[in-house]
This record gives C-alpha cells, structure tokens and sequence, in this order.
C-alpha cells in the first residue's frame, strides 16, 4: 500500500536558544563544575552539537546534596503543605506556558518525534505536577500511615527515553513530600533538564529544593554512594538498578527502582484485528521501542497469527520515519550512537538464531541514528529476543494456543513490567490480569498513562511504585520511623 505523500510540516527551532555551555545548578544558581570533563550532547537525529554541558564530579555533588539538606531543614521541611502546594502549582504552570520550547527541546536532544513530545511527554509533565501538587496538603488523608513526614534529600538518576517526563514523575512526588532532590538526568539528554532548573528559578522555588547535576555513569554513582542521601529513586537498566540495589543494602538509604522489562501484549482471536495492530505498532513503535514497559514480545494465538502479521506489516509500510521536528513523523531517531550498535547487535543474533527478520524497506536519512520497525516471526522462547530488552522499534512475534499457554509464556521472562490483552471477553480480560506478573496490565489498549495511576515493576523490572497514591509512599516516613 503506497504512503501519502505529505509536504513537510517542520517545527520551527526558532522557540529554544539553546546556550553553547552550561554549568550545573546547585543551590539555586548556575555554577561551574569543579573540574570534570565537559561532554558533548548531540541531536541524533544529525549528529549536529547542542552543546557542552558539564561533568558534576563527586565534589560538586557534594555541594549539591550540602544544598539541598540545607534547604530542606530550613525551609521546605517546615513549610505547609499548602505553600509546597502553590510553587507545584506555579511550576505546573509554567511548564503549560512554556510547552513548546519544551517540546523543540526534547525532541532535538532526544530525537524523539515532535508530535509526541508535543503531544505526550509535555502535557504529562504538567500533569504530573497538578496532580502531585493536589496531595501536597492532604498526605494525613492518603492513607500512607500515621505522621507521614518526608524522608529527606532524595538522589534520583533517570534515563534517556522520557527525559522530562522521568523528572516530573521523581521530582514532582519528592517535592509534594516535602523532600529535596540532587537529581541527574542522562548523558545523552541533559537539556530539558536544565531548562528545567530555569523553571525553578522563575517559580522562585527556594534555593537547593531541586539541584540537578550533569554527567555520566560516575556521577550517578556518586550520587548513589553520597552517605547524606537518604532515598534513592532510579529508572534505567537492570544491570545498574542491582548494583545500586547491592551498594544501598545494610545502608539507612530506602530506594525504589524502576528497571527493564520485556512486556507481553497478547493478541487473542476475538480481538478487533485492526484496533489490536494500532495498538501492537502503538505498543512497540512509539518513541522508537525505548520504552521500558513496550510490548516487545507480541503473543498471538496461532489461528489469527498470520492475518495479524500480515496486517502489522502492511501498516508498517505507512509509518513516516525520519526528521523528529516535522509533524508528520511517525518514528524519530536512535538517541545514540551507542544503543543503536546495541539494537543492530541484538537483532543480528535474532536472525543468527533463526528467527525470520522484515523490516518495512523505508529509506532513512544519511546522518543521524536510525533503525526501521523491524519484526521477527518464528521467534522462540530460548531467541535472546525473546528473552532481552532490545529497547528499539523491534518486535518478536510468537504464538500460542490457548489463555493458560499466553499467560505461561507472557511470564516466562525476568521482567515483569507490562503487558497488553486483546479480547473483546471481559472476564477473560480479569482472569488473565490477575495471572500476569506485571505491574501495569492493559487491556484492548496500551501505552496510556496517568499520574494517578501507579507504575512499577515485579522481578527484574524493580521494585517500589512511581504515580498515584502508592507513588507517594516511596517519599514518606510514618509512625516510628527514624
Ligand atoms: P543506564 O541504566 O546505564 O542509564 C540510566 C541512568 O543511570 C543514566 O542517567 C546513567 O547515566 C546512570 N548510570 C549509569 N551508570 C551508573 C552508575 N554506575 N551509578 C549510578 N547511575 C548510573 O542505561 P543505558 O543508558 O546504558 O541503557 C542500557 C540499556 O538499559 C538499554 O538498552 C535498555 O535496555 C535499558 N534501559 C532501560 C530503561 C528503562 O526505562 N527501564 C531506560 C534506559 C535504559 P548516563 O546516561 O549519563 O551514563
């Protein structure tokens, strides 16, 4: 089926001015950093530099964490939750007002397509933070236990994929608890962040609430490590998740961690075929596969297998992919060079281990990181891409025969993040809810989320939950506790 031809619908940049160097923001100011090596954020979508940012090392989060404990004893400790309330508001509603400089943001320092930043990632952020600033004042009728009182200074570390929105979902509860945070955002997409510190700035949130420190892996270790931090939030890979979980064993820290996952999105002979395949490209093609609950695994029952794998590979035909900033795109670019060498890894062993790879044939830019919407068929459940996050527009197709088969199958991973039901039977829908071991189980739908409702993983996907009122449990002390 041929695509439309669209005449471009190009964003205009001409909305961010993006500064050549930024320093690190601690205690409410713009500071340099005390000596680590500046480093490089590039849109991957050109390889053209953004900027250079700095590298915090573990002196200046030394400084950071000293800020925001001083903060946090003088001032946000202390304050009503009703005032905290008013500068979540505040903050909510800049971010509103300054939405589309935060959308041309994201997508050049992600390479995400611009419809969704513009679309998804920014009106969650917001919401994030009305939603929280409507607790701020009512924690006693949350249900958290008795006297809940913030922790202290949180150290968050958040990866590349949802760069604001996985600061909201930290800093937005942490702040509502009436905690401080150091928080540092990845290497590859520090901007938004920092663009955020000037929001706390204009929001006159007071200084050392919210200290962002930029850099690599060190830094987030340094984080983890720093003896005045006394919780630590983390999204990212599993392999880090367990070695900050192994150095915050025996410490007074409490962590949550929200890791990989591998989900199912299980397709049964009843669904709606064509709804089932917006929501399998929806699943696993939105923001480029670098989505920790994506439903990578696609379980269909064999009777509607090769109708739905037909029609999935048609639709893929009609996705745009190329330039993040025009508004037709469909699928944007790799965030790094690096994860790209890792999805073109992972897929090579896919066909080494015979599995039958297609991918749509689109032609792609010549600069940048790019990879096409790619399926596999014939997947077993031994296939490593079966077994591991790709974290790319990839997807493995397998089958099965009946609910008790999906459901084996759907479990028989590490992970234990999401997945998806297609049915048009509502108590098979309930019924295998409660057999899946996911933390977020969609049902005829996938991918929607909403700050009042919980996210997190069993297994190997982590542990503790981020949204809603069991997100706000993470940033609380009740009764006795020290
Ligand atoms: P990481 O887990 O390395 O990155 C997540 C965050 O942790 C980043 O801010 C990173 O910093 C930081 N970090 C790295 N090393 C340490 C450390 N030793 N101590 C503290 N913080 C640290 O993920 P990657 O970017 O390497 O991605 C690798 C794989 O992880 C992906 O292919 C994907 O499978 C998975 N992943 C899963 C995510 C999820 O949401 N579940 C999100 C991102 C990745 P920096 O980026 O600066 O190195």
């Amino acid at each position: 089926m041929p695509t439309f031809e669209y005449a471009p619908a190009p964003e205009s940049r001409a909305v961010v001015d993006i500064a050549s160097s930024h320093g690190l923001f601690i205690g409410g100011e713009f500071v340099e950093a005390t000596g680590g090596k500046p480093f490089k954020t590039l849109n991957p979508a050109t390889e053209e530099v953004l900027s250079e940012v700095s590298e915090a090392t573990a002196d200046d989060v030394d400084a950071a964490v000293r800020a925001a404990r001083s903060a946090y004893t003088r001032v946000w400790s202390r304050m009503s939750g009703a005032d905290r309330g008013k500068y979540l508001y505040r903050i909510a509603r800049i971010i509103q007002e300054r939405a589309r400089e935060l959308a041309v943001l994201e997508t050049l320092d992600n390479g995400k397509p611009i419809k969704e930043s513009r679309d998804v990632d920014i009106p969650l952020v917001a919401a994030h933070f009305f939603y929280h600033a409507g607790w701020a004042d009512k924690l006693s009728y949350a249900a958290l236990g008795d006297n809940p009182r913030p922790v202290g200074v949180v150290g968050q570390v958040i990866p590349w994929n949802f760069p604001l929105l996985m600061l909201a979902w930290k800093v937005a509860p942490a702040l509502a608890c009436g905690n401080t945070v150091v928080l540092k955002p990845a290497e590859t997409t520090p901007l938004t962040a920092l663009l955020f510190a000037e929001i706390c700035r204009q929001a006159d949130l007071p200084p050392g609430v919210v200290n962002i420190v930029t850099g690599a892996g060190a830094t987030g270790q340094a984080i983890v490590d720093h003896p005045g931090i006394d919780k630590l939030a983390f999204t990212g890979s599993t392999g880090v998740g367990k070695m900050i979980a192994r150095s915050t064993a025996g410490t007074r820290k409490k962590a949550t961690l929200e890791l990989g996952g591998k989900g199912a999105n299980i397709i049964f002979d009843d669904a709606p075929v064509d709804q089932a395949v917006e929501g399998i490209v929806n699943g696993i093609f939105f923001n480029q596969g670098h989505v920790c609950c994506a439903g990578s695994r696609i379980l269909v029952q064999e009777n509607v297998a090769d109708e739905v794998v037909r029609r999935l590979k048609r639709r893929l035909t009609t996705l745009r992919i190329g330039d993040p900033m025009d508004k037709n795109t469909d699928v944007g670019a790799i965030n790094s060079r690096a994860q790209l060498q890792r999805i073109e890894e992972l897929t090579a062993a896919g066909s080494q281990e015979g599995a039958e790879r297609w991918d749509s044939g689109c032609e792609l830019p010549s600069t940048g990181y790019w990879f096409r919407p790619t399926v596999f068929t014939d997947v077993s459940q031994s296939h490593r891409i079966a077994q591991e996050e790709i974290f790319g527009p990839v997807v493995s197709v397998l089958t099965f025969r009946t609910p008790g088969e999906a459901v084996a199958k759907a479990n028989n991973t590490p992970y234990g993040l999401s997945a998806g039901i297609w049915t048009e039977k509502g108590s098979r829908i309930l019924w295998m809810a409660d057999q899946l071991r996911a933390g977020v189980v969609w049902a005829n739908t996938f991918n929607k989320f909403d700050p009042t409702s919980p996210f997190g993983g069993y297994k190997e996907s982590g542990y503790g939950r981020e949204g809603g009122r069991h997100g706000l449990e993470a940033y609380v002390k009740t009764g006795s506790d020290q």
